[in-house]
């Protein structure tokens, strides 16, 4: 599901500093995000200032930035119901800072992508509910005043690299914003990794092309059909070894301890029987080395090991 509710006007404030909050959670790149709205804000002549909380990068911990630029700005922090853009790089974060949306005027924009926190899924049994913020897209986008709230992470995906989700919300806060487009794609390459650079533009293309495309009707939610008899759960883990950086939080935090480190210091699925298929280690890896995909197929095709790992 993805939506917008579009203002007529620009979020940059007619008087006094432009607040632009960037939430989300460690590994997703707030900081990059806020270090190019500053560079490009120092780029129009403004003062800015900026301040952020991190740190917890490697365990998916919450992650925030202000910004504040302006003719003038005395502090570096924004008040609550002061911001003109809250920007989420993840739903529930970007749920957890609307307090601070500017009310009648302020833009939220959020990829829907969820990353439900381990201890939020306490119940271990197969698709047991969590306690992550159950409001739907299209509740929040009624609450706002302008919203946008793509699913970035989806269109990074078929872009190729899952970490340009956040330079896709980028393209899209580029058009609530009163910078140029040319000078956003100028200050782009001074801060993502060269040989992402080509990526990168498309998906801040992308981002600016998607607000313009007329909004996804919602679907409403269907019951899921119960598999017949004989039909079965496979759960398959896709394992990107390439990017594991060996920190060891999925090995430590499956709940089923299915996981260990191989000779290589790689993630490797070592219980295949055990693994309930619950998402923990997918939610929790800050490096997207792991995906857990789950069908219902026939009992026929279901292999030896009710879990499967795919390694790429
Ligand atoms: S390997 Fe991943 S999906 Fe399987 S039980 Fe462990 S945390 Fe859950
Ligand atoms: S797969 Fe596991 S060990 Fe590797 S980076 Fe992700 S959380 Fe860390």
């Amino acid at each position: 599901m993805n939506a917008k509710k579009k203002s007529a006007k620009s979020v940059v404030a007619v008087s006094g500093p432009t607040n632009v909050l960037i939430v989300g959670v460690g590994g997703q790149g707030v900081i990059m995000v806020s270090k190019i709205l500053a560079r490009l804000s120092q780029m129009q002549g403004l003062q800015v200032k900026q301040s952020e909380v991190h740190g917890m990068a490697k365990r998916g911990g919450s992650v925030f930035s202000h910004i504040r630029f302006g003719e003038e700005v005395w502090s570096p922090t924004i008040p609550m119901g002061e911001a003109d853009v809250v920007l989420g790089l993840e739903w529930a974060e970007g749920l957890r800072w609307l307090r601070y949306l500017k009310p009648g005027s302020g833009t939220f924009i959020s990829d829907t992508k969820r990353i439900v926190p381990p201890f939020s899924c306490r119940d271990r049994h197969h698709d047991a509910l969590h306690g992550y913020a159950h409001h739907t897209v299209a509740e929040i986008v009624k609450q706002v005043p302008s919203a946008y709230a793509p699913n970035a992470t989806g269109m990074a995906i078929e872009l190729g690299n899952e970490r340009v989700a956040n330079t896709i919300l980028l393209g899209v806060l580029s058009t609530v914003m009163d910078f140029p487009a040319e000078d956003w794609l100028q200050v782009l390459p001074e801060f993502v990794p060269p040989k992402t650079l080509e990526t990168n533009l498309k998906a801040f293309e992308a981002g600016r092309h998607w607000t313009t495309q007329p909004p996804v009707p919602e679907v409403q939610e269907q019951a899921v059909p119960q598999p017949q008899a004989p039909m079965r759960r496979q759960v398959s883990l896709e394992i990107t070894g390439e990017w594991c950086k060996s920190c060891d939080i999925c090995v430590k935090m499956c709940p089923e301890r299915c996981l260990a480190l191989d000779d290589h210091q790689i993630v490797e699925l070592v219980k295949p029987n055990a693994c309930t298929g619950c998402r923990v280690c997918e939610w929790l890896c800050p490096d997207f080395v792991i995906a857990v995909h789950v069908d219902v197929v026939p009992l026929e095709a279901v292999s030896a090991d009710t879990t499967t790992e795919v390694r790429i």
